[in-house]
């Protein structure tokens, strides 16, 4: 994304432009699936001091307005990505901690329906597989 269109998307999502938000929006445009720490380090390396605890808030900020899509992984790191509203999945190696995106199956939310609802309407599936990337696999056969 070109930094007016950063702008742009920011007011359309009613947020004030700030230096910190466009940066953490250009970084995370930058590195698909970052961790925290990581868009904390680019925002710094663009903007100079930033607190830890400032870029937590962007990100908290961004996520709520729907313009970055938080990824929650059990036992890790969250990641960061631009929504793209394309309804995609992740598959997660678990020894390494890579991800990959999984085409949505279907192409729109949510691509696959629970064998029971309990009677809720259901608006998204949000899918992680887990496994092992072929890095690792290679590295365990090695051993
Ligand atoms: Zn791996
Ligand atoms: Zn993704």
């Amino acid at each position: 994304m070109a930094p007016d269109e950063n702008v742009d998307a920011l007011r359309q999502a009613g947020l004030r432009v700030t230096a910190p938000r466009l940066a953490a929006l250009a970084v995370i445009a930058q590195h698909r699936h970052a961790d925290a720490e990581l868009i904390t380090e680019e925002v710094r390396d663009r903007l100079g001091s930033v607190s830890t605890q400032a870029v937590y808030d962007v990100l908290h900020a961004l996520t709520n307005a729907g313009l970055v899509r938080k990824i929650t992984l059990d036992g890790r790191k969250s990641r960061y990505e631009i929504s793209e509203h394309d309804n995609h999945h992740h598959i997660l190696c678990d020894v390494c901690g890579r991800i990959e995106n999984i085409p949505c199956v279907i192409g729109e939310a949510p691509c696959m329906m629970p064998s029971e609802d309990h009677g809720f309407a259901v608006n998204e599936a949000e899918v992680i597989y887990h496994g092992t990337c072929p890095d690792c696999r290679e590295a365990a056969l090695a051993q």
